[in-house]
């Protein structure tokens, strides 16, 4: 997130830009007069009202009060019945636009930046978990399996040990025996104590060989937010520590600025980015529609009034779409007929804003309706064992991500993972246990892998990964961490824990520039590797 002096800068800059271009603006004004005098077609009307409407809205963007008045009065006298056009009216109100430019430049703007951060900035690096046990076989066990899953694991044996290391360190949790040599409840006891030291309790969560009330009290009192008794299923611990430190990858809110005028389009981006948004300027309503496909927006912030098509022709095109018949569309617009406002959203629009707008509650209308987009689309787009991105929507993002290879140059790599001889596992200790198996890939996958890289369940135990800006010899070096992290992964089954494997196949865009051959082309790999005896990565050979 930029510095707010930085982002004032920026701003201020836009501003300056907008009042460096007033002149034009005027000539263009006046030209539309001109052919007033000479006649005026319903064209030229039509001109002569967007450039006033537009003046309008930007006055009030950057904070030229008295300019975006005056154009408003300009502006409605255009539109108002015939005989209200009167050609010296227009020209009166024309003189006090004039004026009103030449004082534009010496306002002065209060920027009021003080924004809510909208997404949590996420917490970067290796998840540090400590680990109170003095048990020899559980420890080593514990130790190895949260290293799989990406943390970085402290062994404690005396709780003297864990007090000391955690006044030089806070750890995301711990995880506590509550049984050990110096005491049958010492684990509680030490997390008790630490916690008193600290201003916000630190996760906890107590393992046991222990089921009585007594223990299991203890725990709720010390604070403990979860009692796993043993023998441990490392799957349920490890998925209890990934939801006490929150390991779900939060990402920014992906926002579609459409204004033409550039720098009012660059001015509430830079609003939106402050907040901790994500935004893709379009200022040729155009090109709308492809960046919608390709950028994936979770709301589409759009102008009313634009060249080449009005921003309510713009949303009823993208609603012709059945998939983004619910994206939001919400209009910022200097337009204040409230008819008219109600007109653009009963043909599309979610929301209607008015300029000038407060920053925070621009903010706060665009992040409540891509929340709930979001979670809605989640809910759509899920796979309910995994929660990673189903088939459809999987293909959906190949796509997307292979056209941006088209247009914008660069690499991706598609990789297709197969759980190796899966049906034995099913077969020999059921079903549940093989769900728990996919379900610690899917894990595995979202905690490896980085922020950008899209992971899917193509189906069954087939997962789907997509690596923009990924070249194949690294995707290759990533999906062997994987796999061999996957192979050393304990899996839980009744009495005994078994081991599985998985084999991959790699293809990358644009050397296969064909979504249909590039998923094909993996298939035949993830095949080879079945072939060559499976637990192995396989990528398309490459011609240099
Ligand atoms: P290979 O190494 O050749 O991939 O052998 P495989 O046994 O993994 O391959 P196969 O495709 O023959 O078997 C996959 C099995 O996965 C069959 C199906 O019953 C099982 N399966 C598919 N989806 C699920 C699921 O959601 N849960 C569980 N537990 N099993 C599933
Ligand atoms: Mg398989
Ligand atoms: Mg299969």
């Amino acid at each position: 997130m930029m510095d707010k002096d930085k982002l004032k800068a920026q701003l201020e800059a836009l501003r300056q830009n907008f009042i460096a271009q007033l002149p034009e603006r005027l000539t263009a004004l006046e030209s539309a007069l001109q052919s007033w005098r000479q006649g005026l077609g319903e064209a030229e009307l039509v001109e002569f009202h967007r450039a006033a409407h537009s003046l309008t809205g930007a006055g009030a963007t950057f904070g030229c009060d008295e300019l975006s008045k005056v154009a408003r009065a300009l502006e409605q006298q255009l539109v108002s019945s015939e005989l209200a056009r009167e050609l010296d009216v227009i020209e009166t109100l024309l003189e006090r636009v004039r004026v009103a430019m030449q004082g534009a430049g010496q306002a002065q703007v209060d920027y009021e930046l003080e924004l809510p951060a909208v997404v949590p900035l996420q917490s970067q690096g290796q998840r540090v978990v400590f680990l109170l046990e003095d048990e020899a076989e559980s420890r080593k066990n514990l130790v190895v399996q949260l290293e799989h899953f990406g943390y970085k694991a402290e062994l404690f044996a005396r709780t003297s040990e864990l007090v000391t290391a955690i006044r030089k360190q806070r750890p995301a949790a711990i995880v506590v025996n509550v049984v050990l040599l110096e005491g049958d409840l010492a684990g509680i006891d030490v997390v008790k104590a630490i916690n008193a030291e600290q201003n916000d309790p630190i996760p906890t969560i107590f393992i046991s060989p222990r089921d009585d009330m007594e223990a299991r009290l203890g725990a709720v009192r010390a604070g403990g937010r979860a009692y796993f008794k043993k023998p441990l299923s490392i799957e349920s611990l490890v998925d209890m520590v990934d939801e006490l430190t929150s390991v779900e990858k939060v990402q920014p809110f992906r926002i579609l600025v459409v204004d033409d005028s550039k720098s009012q389009a660059l001015y509430y981006a830079s609003l939106l980015g402050q907040a901790g948004m994500e935004t893709e300027v379009i200022t040729d309503p155009k090109k709308v529609p492809d960046a919608i496909k390709e950028y994936s927006p979770e709301l589409v912030l759009m102008d009313m009034y634009m060249p080449y098509c009005s921003g309510v022709e713009l949303a009823a095109v993208i609603r012709q779409q059945p998939s983004y018949l619910g994206l939001p569309i919400v209009f910022l617009s200097a337009e204040t007929d409230r008819s008219i406002q109600l007109e653009a959203m009963s043909t599309g629009g979610d929301d209607f804003l008015s300029k000038p707008i407060k920053p925070a509650n621009l903010i706060k209308s665009i992040s409540i309706r891509a929340e709930r987009y979001r979670a809605l689309r989640s809910r759509m787009s899920q796979d309910s064992l995994t929660g990673l991105l189903n088939h459809r929507r999987i293909m959906e993002a190949l796509s997307r991500e292979v056209a941006k290879v088209k247009r914008h140059g660069g690499v991706l790599s598609f990789a297709m993972l197969d759980i190796d001889l899966f049906k034995q596992v099913n077969d020999n200790y059921g079903h549940a246990v093989g769900d728990r198996v996919i379900k610690s890939l899917a894990r595995l996958l979202k905690q490896r892998l980085r922020n950008t890289d899209i992971i899917g369940r193509y189906g069954g135990e087939e997962f789907a990964v997509i690596m923009p800006e990924t070249p194949l010899a690294a995707a290759t070096m990533v999906m062997n961490e994987v796999r061999r992290r996957f192979a050393g992964l304990l899996h839980h089954a009744g009495e005994q824990d078994i081991t599985v494997t998985l084999s991959v196949g790699l293809a990358a865009a644009p050397a296969i520039s064909d979504v249909g051959e590039l998923r094909e082309a993996a298939d035949q790999m993830l095949y080879q590797a079945k072939h060559d005896g499976r637990n192995q990565v396989v990528a398309v050979a490459t011609s240099s």
